[in-house]
């Protein structure tokens, strides 16, 4: 109580209005305010209002229970992913007892996140960031808008998060190179779906489509809603029809029918920004740091965990006012995460690149020490150390696969579906 009193008076004294404004309330932001806001902090989640965020939606279980939040939230659960190879060959990979993968709606998720955060005393408010003063008083003050063309509203704070999404703003204004941060471009399409179609698609189940024909540099999705489907493709080729490709898709998997309820896009950051904060007063974290994990674009839960640490690192900034704190953060969450992001970014880089490298890819996906270090991976959200023998199993088939040395998928039996 002390201590919340005397930060007080420090404000006071400062001219401070907050101790921190996060500019941004989707995952990452909404979890850094309301983590702020529970230790005591006078935090202020700025976000711009009315549009959903692009997404498939996938989360892995393990969010639900790190942060909190409620089964309801989720509006499907997938128990196994298809993997669909050039040849149009097909592994089915049965998540088994270990799980699930969930699926989230971002409209509704992404405001109880931010409600939350304002029931723990967090203040809300609705304007677009435009940019960050420093005018030699203390603090940094954050200009925002309510309206277009209307006046700047301005706040003074001692820390800015920047947690406002890919090709961030507080980013690209505070964090040099920021603006150079390669990013894949992401398309998808919602419709009303059924259970299921003859052609294939199967609302107990996600599709992972590999074919350069689909994307040539990424791949396709199908995740079941409940009631609706995410339809989508990412590539970083400029001049790629993502559109036309989602179209074959729908064709193909017997969606074409169907009433489509949105049609978006939006970049996915493809690595970690080289620094997260400007030495000062301004720390970004999420997709405004890059922080998409390679290969599989899996942004959700790693954008709430670099809200967490960026929360951790602001409460370490507000009480000791040493900006060298901030660089905390990237360190903490490489530190967790980093080793993972950089195997994702070589699988991505190798197997990727072509279609025969695809075909090779979806083949390994048959091996059953393959599926369960793999679900174990997305599950724990680590590298499984428990079974040195099956590491170094897959070692030397991935080895075997990259030469090309022939079929190594023997125990691949009944998980490959013809199709
Ligand atoms: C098509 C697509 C499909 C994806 N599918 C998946 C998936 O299935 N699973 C998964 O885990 N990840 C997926 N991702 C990645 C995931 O969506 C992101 O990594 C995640 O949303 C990042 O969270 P964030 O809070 O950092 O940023 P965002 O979710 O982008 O939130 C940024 C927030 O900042 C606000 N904002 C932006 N600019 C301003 C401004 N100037 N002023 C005020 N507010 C601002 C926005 O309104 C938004 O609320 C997908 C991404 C795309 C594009």
């Amino acid at each position: 109580m002390n201590q919340l009193r005397s930060a007080q008076s420090r404000r006071e004294a400062d001219g401070i209005d907050y101790d921190v404004v996060v500019v941004g309330g989707g995952p990452c932001g909404a979890t850094a305010a309301w983590d702020l806001a529970r230790s005591g902090c006078k935090v202020l989640l700025l976000d711009r209002a009315g549009r959903i965020k692009p997404c498939g939606g996938a989360v892995p279980p393990r969010l639900l229970e790190e942060f909190e939040v409620p089964q309801s939230l989720l509006v499907a659960r997938a128990r196994a992913a298809r993997m669909v190879a050039p040849s149009s060959r097909v592994v089915d990979m049965p998540v088994g007892e270990i799980g699930y993968v969930g699926m989230v709606d971002r409209d509704v998720f992404d405001e109880w996140l931010r409600a939350r955060a304002a029931r723990c005393g967090a203040d809300r408010r609705t304007g677009t960031f435009e940019r960050v003063e420093h005018d030699g008083l203390p603090g940094a003050v954050v200009c925002y808008s309510t309206a277009r063309g209307g006046a700047l509203e301005r706040i003074r704070t001692r820390l800015v998060i920047g947690a406002d999404g890919a090709r961030s703003g507080v980013a690209r204004g505070n964090i040099p190179g920021a603006e150079r941060n390669p990013c894949v471009f992401a398309y998808h399409e919602v419709v009303k779906s059924p259970s299921a179609t003859e052609q294939g698609f199967d609302g107990s189940r996600c599709d992972v489509i590999y074919q350069g024909r689909l994307s040539p540099d990424f791949y396709g999705w199908v995740f079941p809603h409940g009631e609706t489907a995410s339809i989508g493709v990412g590539s970083a080729h400029k001049g790629f029809s993502l559109r036309g490709a989602v179209q074959t898709m729908r064709d193909e998997m017997g969606l074409d029918g169907c009433e489509t309820i949105r049609r978006e896009g939006a970049p996915i950051p493809l690595k970690p920004l080289k620094r997260w904060d400007n030495g000062r007063d301004v720390l970004v974290a999420g997709d405004a740091a890059g922080v998409v994990a390679p290969a599989s674009g899996e942004g959700i839960y790693y954008a709430m965990v670099c809200g967490r640490i960026a929360a951790e690192t602001a409460l370490a900034f507000v009480a000791s006012g040493n900006p060298a704190v901030l660089r905390r953060a990237r360190k903490d969450f490489l530190r967790l995460h980093g080793r993972v992001f950089w195997i994702l970014g070589i699988m991505q880089y190798f197997w990727y690149s072509s279609d025969k490298r695809r075909e090779r890819f979806v083949a390994m996906c048959a091996d059953r020490d393959v599926q369960q270090l793999t679900w174990q991976a997305y599950m724990n959200k680590r590298l499984v150390r428990a079974k040195p023998m099956a590491h170094l199993r897959i070692f030397l088939k991935d080895c075997a696969h990259l030469l090309g040395l022939g079929q190594v998928g023997s125990r691949a039996g009944p998980q490959e579906v013809p199709r």
